[in-house]
């Protein structure tokens, strides 16, 4: 079989630093586990922009575009805060989104033991907490038309957004959800305001019928979007995969990623249609940006980066076990009581970026 191609953009900021400790387990990956990947770096973001006045260059798009996964550090930075706003670093990564055809974000909030503490709720709340949300990323209020801001004959300004589902791009996304719970917790709870919305009222609807004719397996219930709001901050246990639209799932998974406490412990996928073989475009990232107020100086957390990696490998390779490795030892390494500044608590051990990344090649070692 051909080797995967792995395009690697590490783009701004703590980016390359973050990125290099994924790059010790692909070494690791090659020699112990026989896996090797074709890979290919590019760039992205403000790095791009210095180099080719653009923040994603045709060639890191074909790159892009022609390789089994994408694996991106983050992009920006105080350095091109001045841009116009077409050139600016996150543009190269909307672009990105937009031309792979990403449609579904995933983001996972799982809270590993050993920081529970983290948690801005109760440790019992959110001890042995794993949601999945399944947000809608390219339809919606954010691209629906009309829109735009006009002045009316009375001098009034108004501004418009358009919110608009059609039934292909909800069963889509809720087939995504469908399929990853019955991997996980076999429970999907789907998120609109049906109440008040006529495109919640559809979205309703169509995952109801997707779910009767295909998923009878699959426990489905709907809730209300400020009700779903409210129960991830009560008991947010209930749920296993949350689907949701592009605005409600802007929300809720900020919402419900900082139930796990820290930025620099959040993965992220965001993946395409598949194709005739059944692959699927797709793009892992950290959830957090550039974070330039700490950049080079070997102190980012490398874990949020890792476990996209581990996404990468679980989702496009359906390397389960070889996910599984690394989620492991990341949790053996913070139960270990290694921690990042970002994730540091009384009596643990602050280590750097590159000794995080040299600790879980270690515990990795161990597990095999
Ligand atoms: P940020 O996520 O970069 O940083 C927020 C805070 O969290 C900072 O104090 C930072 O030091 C800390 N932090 C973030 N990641 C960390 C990690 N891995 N380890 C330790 N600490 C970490 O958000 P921001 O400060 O609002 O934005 C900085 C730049 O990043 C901006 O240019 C913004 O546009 C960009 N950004 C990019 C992305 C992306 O590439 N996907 C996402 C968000 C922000």
């Amino acid at each position: 079989m051909a080797n995967k191609k792995l395009l690697i953009l590490a783009g701004d900021g703590i980016g390359p630093e973050v990125m290099s400790q994924v790059l010790r387990v692909v070494d690791w990956l090659a020699k112990k586990r026989n896996l090797v990947f074709d890979i290919s770096e590019g760039l992205v973001g403000g790095c791009s922009y210095d180099k080719f006045g653009t923040p994603l260059s045709d060639q890191t798009l074909e790159a892009a575009l022609a390789a089994d996964a994408v694996l991106l550090g983050a992009v920006g930075g105080p350095k091109w805060d001045s841009l116009p706003f077409e050139v600016k670093p996150e543009r190269g990564l909307l672009r990105l989104r937009k031309d792979l055809k990403l449609f579904a974000n995933l983001r996972p909030a799982f809270v590993f033991d050993a920081l529970a503490e983290a948690s801005s709720l109760k440790t019992e709340l959110v001890t042995g907490l794993d949601i999945m949300i399944v947000r809608e990323l390219t339809g919606g209020v954010y691209f629906g038309e009309p829109r735009g801001i006009e002045t009316l004959p009375n001098g009034e300004r108004r501004g418009v957004n358009t919110q608009v589902y059609t039934t292909s791009e909800i069963l889509r996304i809720a087939e995504v959800a469908f399929e990853l719970a019955k991997k996980r917790g076999n429970k999907v709870h789907s998120v609109e305001k049906a109440n008040v919305m006529e495109s919640g009222l559809l979205w309703r609807e169509e995952v109801q019928k997707l779910r009767d004719a295909k998923y009878p397996e699959v426990a489905l219930e709907h809730m209300y979007a400020d009700n779903c709001a409210m129960q991830l901050v009560r008991n947010p246990k209930q749920f296993d995969v949350i689907v949701t639209d592009n605005l409600f799932g802007d929300i809720l998974s900020d919402c419900a990623a900082m139930l796990t406490g820290s930025l620099g412990m959040l993965p992220s996928a965001s993946i395409g249609a598949a194709d005739a073989k059944g692959n699927r475009k797709a793009l892992y990232e950290p959830v957090h940006g550039s974070a330039p107020d700490i950049a080079g100086r070997d102190i980012a957390n490398p874990l949020a980066t890792l476990l996209s990696f581990a996404m990468m490998l679980r989702y496009s390779f359906d390397m389960e076990e070889d996910a599984l490795l690394l989620e492991k030892a990341v949790k053996t390494v913070l139960d270990g009581g290694l921690r990042t500044g970002d994730i540091m608590q009384p009596g643990k051990a602050k280590v750097s970026t590159s000794v995080m990344g040299e600790s879980i090649v270690r515990e990795l070692n161990k597990l095999v």
